[in-house]
């Protein structure tokens, strides 16, 4: 085959604590991660020129070098030399659905599914630890996002420990599209504000353990229990972001008044928010409540639901 076609889910968190400093200069977490049926579509085409070239019509992805999935390419590139001058270039095509700069993981699934589609077009039979491992050296969610479901995430994010695939979840996803909250600044003012009551020995195990407290989510994941679960969400960055914030503060209080949501939370480091509603009739009425009450176009508003997979190859 000369090309693949792939699903590319973004996640949200349902759990993310920030537990203590790294040496190397990142954070130490505990996060749930979830993948959701929102979902960007890849096209990895092999090349008769050694290039690696991205094109994507979305205004705010780039398409050069810069581009997550471009990097992808490139690792794959310097990884398996062989296999590079053997197959040729690659060329990347990105169908975009998920809203950019988010805390939905778009760049990082997207490099996640050019990992996946190249190991295919070359032939190289990586194994998923091993795409993961690559997957790291690009960034922290790139490991999730290869196998997906639900999945807990300790280190910076990338050591991932499943947890049994969850009964579809219905969710409702707000975003201002133009509002932007940059993922280093959430993280150094959390530090700033925060950061006197982290451990400070990231490597004692005992001091790590005793600081996280995702038991009681895990306990409900466990159990199946929607209704626990979107009682125990939890991020930390939201007490540094909702502040600042005040529109996605805005989106988090009317998403909690909502007849029919069973829990509120943002997403990574934001902006957007996720509501987690009883039914998809209740999901579609909490969206319609939500886009009246905020009439603004520039607010993007998503009806989808949790799933249990990560990349998957599109059948031709
Ligand atoms: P995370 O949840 O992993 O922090 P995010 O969802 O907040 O990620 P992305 O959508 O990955 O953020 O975009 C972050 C930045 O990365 C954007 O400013 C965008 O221009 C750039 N970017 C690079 N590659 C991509 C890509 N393939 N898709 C989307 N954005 C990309």
């Amino acid at each position: 085959m000369r090309s693949y076609s792939l699903i590319a889910p973004a996640k949200i968190n349902l759990y993310l604590e920030i537990i203590g400093d790294r040496p190397d200069g990142y954070h130490e977490l505990a996060m749930i991660l979830q993948s959701i049926d929102l979902a960007d579509q890849i096209e990895v085409r092999s090349l008769s020129t050694d290039n690696i070239r991205v094109h994507c019509h979305h205004p705010q992805v780039p398409t050069d070098k810069s581009n997550l999935a471009y990097r992808a390419a490139e690792l794959m590139a310097t990884q398996f030399p062989d296999a590079f001058s053997n197959y040729g270039g690659v060329e990347i095509t990105i169908k975009k659905q998920i809203p950019v700069a988010a805390g939905l993981a778009g760049g990082s699934t997207n490099a996640a599914a050019v990992l996946v589609g190249i190991d295919l077009l070359w032939h190289l039979g990586l194994t998923q630890s091993e795409l993961e491992e690559l997957g790291a050296t690009l960034g922290s969610d790139v490991p999730f996002c290869i196998a997906g479901g639900t999945a807990i995430a300790t280190g910076r994010g990338e050591q991932l420990a499943p947890l049994p695939n969850l009964a579809p979840i219905h969710l409702v996803l707000a975003k201002y599209r133009s509002l932007e909250v940059s993922t280093p600044w959430a993280y150094k003012t959390y530090r700033q504000q925060f950061g006197s009551t982290y451990i400070r020995d990231s490597d004692n195990l005992a001091a790590r353990a005793s600081a996280v407290h995702s038991g009681a989510i895990v306990k409900a994941i466990l159990n199946q229990d929607a209704a626990e679960i979107s009682q125990k969400l939890h991020n930390d960055l939201e007490r540094v972001v909702l502040p600042a914030y005040p529109q996605v503060l805005q989106l988090r209080e009317l998403f909690a008044t909502q007849p029919g949501v069973l829990g509120t939370m943002m997403s990574g480091s934001g902006p957007t928010v996720f509501a987690i509603a009883q039914s998809l009739q209740l999901a579609e009425a909490i969206k319609l409540n939500v886009r009246q009450a905020i009439p603004d176009e520039d607010l993007e508003l998503f009806v989808t639901r949790t799933t249990t997979h990560g990349i998957q190859i599109v059948p031709i």
